[in-house]
């Protein structure tokens, strides 16, 4: 047998196996929860599990029976099963939240894994809420969790609002457009939103719309301009970053269901992972004058928001096309002269460019190609190779190299050399010509 078919048989051996265990795991759990009493003739809020399971917690003064009981009373929404999701969903599992809801709409990849702590190597390629689903269900079987794989939007979120008493809701999101939806969704119906996001080494937490609290409108009345927007997928989140910001956003929840004082409302916390600090700054009050939390709002239902933040509501990259197909080249025809050390400009960031790159390939990056610097490189480059007609212009996904290639036209307008494009980037090197070469 050839060694491909091999490891293909292998796959899906292990495929069909991974399904087998995750069903009779979820069997199992349904076995175990419908065993549970419901309650006891020795106390008639809890089971004998829950009374042991959440001893701990209960001698906590600021908790007490009456805080756990309303930790198990409370359904709580969770936006998001990523960075921020993951340790709060478990957090709040392990708390004794009575309903979590989780939604999300992406699947498990290789690249979440260093962050988001409730999937594994064996989650890859099942939808997100899915894997979370089973590991929380496997943390605690007294508790429901509802899971969602789906993209929310202004009316499903409303809906399901409305259908449930939601108790708080968790931004675990990372793009504008769903924090506008998910504030005004949450002032509409009264509920406190727990926000917090991380990049990089830095993090920031507060709760909007808490007791006659600001709402992120309040403070934000102007979405940011799209091109000041960095994601975790460009700029790069320590791991650890997102889950010391999640777990405090399941700890503001549990503080506002068993109303514990000094909620983080009109404040945000600011935490920089490099100094190892917190830091809290006061936020303005919440605006008389909001468009959805003031006193004469004109944001009462939800409202288009990829159109009103300029930006799309998922991660997703869009492709662009700004050459001509003269101006490209597909990855399948570069291959065939990789073999020639063509000349070859990588234009990705110089961290990109030290993860992985092509043999021979050059490293210019294009937020210097756009400012001019290290043309000069490029000018000795082509002087060297003056009898080589075309420069290959390569990138991670295949749209900074268009930009790059523009620029370097004008750039280069008189020299007798032509720039490429390699269509698609290194992902669709990766993906049709050289699966060995690593996808980020
Ligand atoms: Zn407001």
């Amino acid at each position: 047998m050839l060694k491909e078919e091999e490891i293909e048989k292998l796959q899906k051996n292990i495929d069909t196996l991974k399904e087998q265990l995750r069903q009779t795991e979820a069997q199992l759990q349904l076995l175990k929860s419908g065993n549970e009493e419901t309650n006891n003739r020795y106390n008639n809020q809890f089971n004998a599990d829950e009374i042991t399971r959440y001893s701990r917690q209960m001698l906590v003064p600021a908790i007490g029976v009456a805080g756990q009981n309303a930790l198990k009373r409370s359904k709580v929404l969770i936006v998001g099963t990523g960075g921020l999701g993951c340790p709060a969903a478990l957090y709040l599992a392990a708390a004794g939240v009575g309903e979590l809801t989780i939604v999300d709409n992406d699947e498990v990849e290789l690249t979440n894994l260093h962050r988001q702590i409730l999937h594994s190597e064996r989650d890859i390629g099942i939808p997100k809420v899915k894997s979370a689903y089973q590991k929380l269900s496997n943390i605690n079987g007294n508790i429901r969790v509802n899971p969602l794989h789906m993209h929310m939007d202004g009316e499903s979120l409303m809906d399901l609002l409305s259908n449930d008493n939601f108790n708080a809701v968790l931004d675990c999101t990372d793009n504008v457009a769903t924090r506008y939806l998910l504030n005004d969704a949450c002032v509409i119906k009264k509920i406190p939103l727990i926000s917090g996001s991380a990049l990089q080494l830095e993090g920031q937490l507060t709760v909007y719309n808490y007791k006659n609290g600001p709402c992120y409108r309040c403070l934000f009345p102007i979405p940011p301009s799209p091109d000041t927007v960095t994601s975790c997928g460009d700029g790069g989140v320590l791991g650890v970053v997102p889950g010391v910001i999640g777990v405090l956003q399941a700890l503001e929840t549990i503080k506002i269901i068993t109303e514990i004082s000094d909620v983080l409302s009109g404040r945000l916390l600011l935490f920089d992972a490099s100094a190892t600090t917190f830091r809290n700054i006061k936020l303005r009050h919440k605006n008389l004058n909001c468009e959805v939390c003031g006193s004469s709002p004109s944001v009462t239902k939800p409202i288009d928001y990829e159109q009103f933040c300029g930006a799309q509501s998922h991660d997703k990259v869009i492709n662009i096309k700004i050459l001509t197909n003269e101006e490209c080249v597909d990855v399948i025809q570069f291959s065939k002269v990789h073999d020639e050390s063509p000349i070859v400009i990588d234009v990705r960031p110089t961290v990109e460019y030290e993860m992985c790159h092509l043999t021979n390939s050059i490293s210019i990056p294009y937020h210097d190609i756009v400012k001019d610097k290290h043309l000069d490189i490029l000018k000795e480059l082509l002087s060297i190779h003056s009898k080589k007609q075309v420069v290959y212009v390569v990138c991670r996904r295949g749209n900074d190299s268009q930009r790059a290639v523009a620029k370097l036209k004008d750039q280069f307008c008189d020299s007798h050399f032509t720039f490429l494009n390699i269509i698609g980037g290194l992902h669709s090197y990766a993906k049709l010509v050289d699966s060995t070469f690593p996808i980020y």
